[in-house]
C-alpha cells in the first residue's frame, strides 16, 4: 500500500488485528522511506445494498461516496481519517441482515446518531453544518 505522506510503494506491516467481531483487519504500516506510520482495513465489502434518493431512484451504495462526504462535512481538524472510518463501519455493520435498501436521509440520520453518542465536538460541527440547509436530503444533494 502506498505511503500517504511521500507516495512510496514500499510500506510495511507493523501491527495487525481484528476488528468489528472479526468482520475487518485493522493493519498498522510503516513507510520504508519516511517512516510515516498510517492504518488501512481490511473488511467485507457492502455490494448489495441500494441507496434510494429522494427522487426514488436507486443507487448502489458506495463507502468511498460517503467517506468524501463525511470528510467534506467534518473538515479533517474535527474527526480524523480513522475515525470516520470507524463511523462507517459501525453503519455498514447495522445494515448487514437488515434491508437491501435504505434512505439516503436515514444514512444521515444514523451519522448524526452515532456521533452524538460519541463525539460531541464532531457532532455539533455536522450539526450545525446542517442547520444551513432545509433538510438532510438538500444536504446530501450538495455534497453529490
Ligand atoms: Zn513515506
Amino acid at each position: 500500500m502506498k505511503c500517504p505522506k511521500c507516495a512510496n510503494m514500499e510500506t510495511k506491516v507493523i501491527d495487525s488485528r481484528a476488528v468489528e467481531d472479526g468482520m475487518g483487519i485493522r493493519r498498522r504500516r510503516s513507510c520504508e522511506y519516511c517512516e510515516h506510520r498510517f492504518t488501512s482495513y481490511e473488511k467485507v465489502a457492502v455490494t448489495d445494498l441500494f441507496v434510494i434518493k429522494r427522487d426514488g431512484s436507486k443507487q448502489m451504495y458506495d463507502r468511498d461516496k460517503l467517506r468524501k462526504a463525511l470528510i467534506i462535512a467534518f473538515g479533517k481538524n474535527n474527526l480524523s481519517l480513522e475515525k470516520i472510518e470507524d463511523i462507517i463501519s459501525k453503519l455498514e455493520n447495522k445494515r448487514s441482515g437488515m434491508g437491501k435498501e435504505i434512505k439516503s436521509e436515514k444514512i444521515w440520520e444514523d451519522v448524526l446518531h452515532v456521533l452524538k453518542a460519541e463525539n460531541d465536538v464532531a457532532y455539533v460541527r455536522f450539526a450545525s453544518v446542517f442547520m444551513e440547509f432545509e433538510t438532510l436530503a438538500d444536504f446530501q444533494e450538495i455534497l453529490g
